[in-house]
Parts: C-alpha cells; structure tokens; sequence
C-alpha cells in the first residue's frame, strides 16, 4: 500500500515538471490562438460583406430590369392615350403612366443608395484585408517562436510523458479521478503532505487522530478542509530521494 501511495505523488511530481514546461511556453500557446480567432473573425466579416455586394448587384440588376419594362410600358400607354375616346380610358392609362413614373423613381434611389452601401462595403474589405496579412505575420513570428521553445524541450517532455503513462498505469480509476478532480480544482496540486502537523496544501491543522492514521500508510487519505491526496512526510521523503528525471 505504501509504494500505492508512492505513486500518487510520483504522478503529482511528473505532473509538476509537466506544467513547469507548459508555463516556459509563457503566453504564446494564449496569444496564438487569439491572433487565430481574428483572423477568422475578419475572413468571415470580408467573406459577408461579399455576399452582401452580390445580393446587392443582383437587386440593383433586377431593379433595372424593371424599370425597362415599365419604360417600355410607359411608351406604349402613352400611344395609346392618343387613339382613345372616352375620358375614363384616358385618366386610366394616365393614372397607370404616372404610377410606373413612381416606380421607376423610388427604385433608381434604391439602386443609388444601394450602390453607396456596397462602395462602403468594398471599401470596409480593402482595409481589413491589410489587417488580415499583418495577423498572418504576426501568427507565423509566434507560431516560429513557440516552435522553437517546443523543439528545446521536446526530449524532456517525452520523458516525462512516458513516464507518467507509467506510473498512471498503475493507479486505480477511482483514485485516479479523484487526483484529476482535485488537480482541476486546486490549481494543479492534487496530493499534499503533512507539514508541521498541518495539510501542506491549504494548511489546515490536521487532527492527532488523523495524523497517526495518515502515518499508517495503509490506505488513502484526504485533507477535509481541501480535498487533496494527503500522504505522510516520510512517503514524499523517500519519493523526492529517488525521484529524478
Ligand atoms: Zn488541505
């Protein structure tokens, strides 16, 4: 039971190294993956504004379109203004001439204004397309950068990722679950030791009764003030003795 426990702290030391080798990356993993969403949050900005011009070109297409055959409406409605008779088929084709004069006028100033909005839009593209390429450079400088601290410590890594594989193995799942649990919460330190007579990880006093059962050896404990893995001194001892990398 005791070498059981032995491991549980093994994993906590390899996990330690693990995370010290993280944090040497610093803030590039953090920064590279913002750079990564503006990028795609611009590429899909210019990617609507686009579909924005066509939907705008086609409107201001059809608008034209109309505007023809009301023009070509107009000119037979006025021929025929000059053949009829009665005052009523005149004011009729009088009335439909300056209704297809509206039309044609309100959708020449909807193809105006669409077509300062989709100026606009081109001209919103042409600057972020600039803002995208620096972001590129920016992106392949830290992704260079980041790669360069990886390769450095990459055989180390390997290492202790292997090893901790290992000694993971060796860990029942229950027992396990509950190291990731605690992990998780306890910014990274699963298992605490006993240090003058308290957990050396939320420094709790740790009652008589409970030191002398943690002294024991013979089973798994956990600190009731923090939840972490609490294991005798002379465990962590004898770990850190033989414990190097
Ligand atoms: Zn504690």
């Amino acid at each position: 039971m005791k070498k059981y426990i032995s491991t549980l702290y093994e994993l906590q030391l390899l996990d330690d190294q693990l995370d010290e080798l993280q944090a040497s990356l610093g803030d590039l993993p953090a920064s590279i993956n913002h750079i990564k969403e503006e990028i795609r949050f611009r590429e899909s900005g210019i990617e609507e504004r686009r579909q924005e011009i066509q939907d705008i070109e086609v409107k201001i297409e059809k608008n034209h379109e109309e505007a023809e055959k009301l023009k070509e409406t107009i000119n037979k409605s006025q021929k025929e203004r000059f053949s009829v008779r009665s005052n009523k088929v005149y004011d009729a084709l009088s009335k439909q001439i300056d209704h297809a004069e509206d039309t044609i006028k309100k959708m020449s100033l909807e193809n105006e204004h669409l077509g300062h909005k989709s100026v606009t839009l081109a001209e919103d593209i042409e600057l972020m397309q600039p803002e995208i390429k620096d972001m590129h450079k920016e992106l392949a400088e830290k992704e260079g950068e980041l790669a360069e601290i990886q390769k450095a410590s990459e055989k180390e890594r390997k290492k202790l990722e292997e090893r901790r594989a290992a000694v993971e193995a060796q860990i029942k799942k229950p027992d396990l679950n509950v190291y990731l649990r605690v992990r998780k919460a306890r910014a990274g330190k699963a298992v605490a030791t006993i240090k003058r007579e308290s957990c050396s990880g939320c420094h709790s006093v740790i009652r008589p009764n409970n030191l002398l059962e943690i002294r024991k050896e013979d089973k798994i404990h956990t600190c009731e003030y923090c939840g972490r893995i609490l294991i005798s001194d002379r465990i962590t001892e004898e770990v850190e003795k033989e414990f190097s990398i």
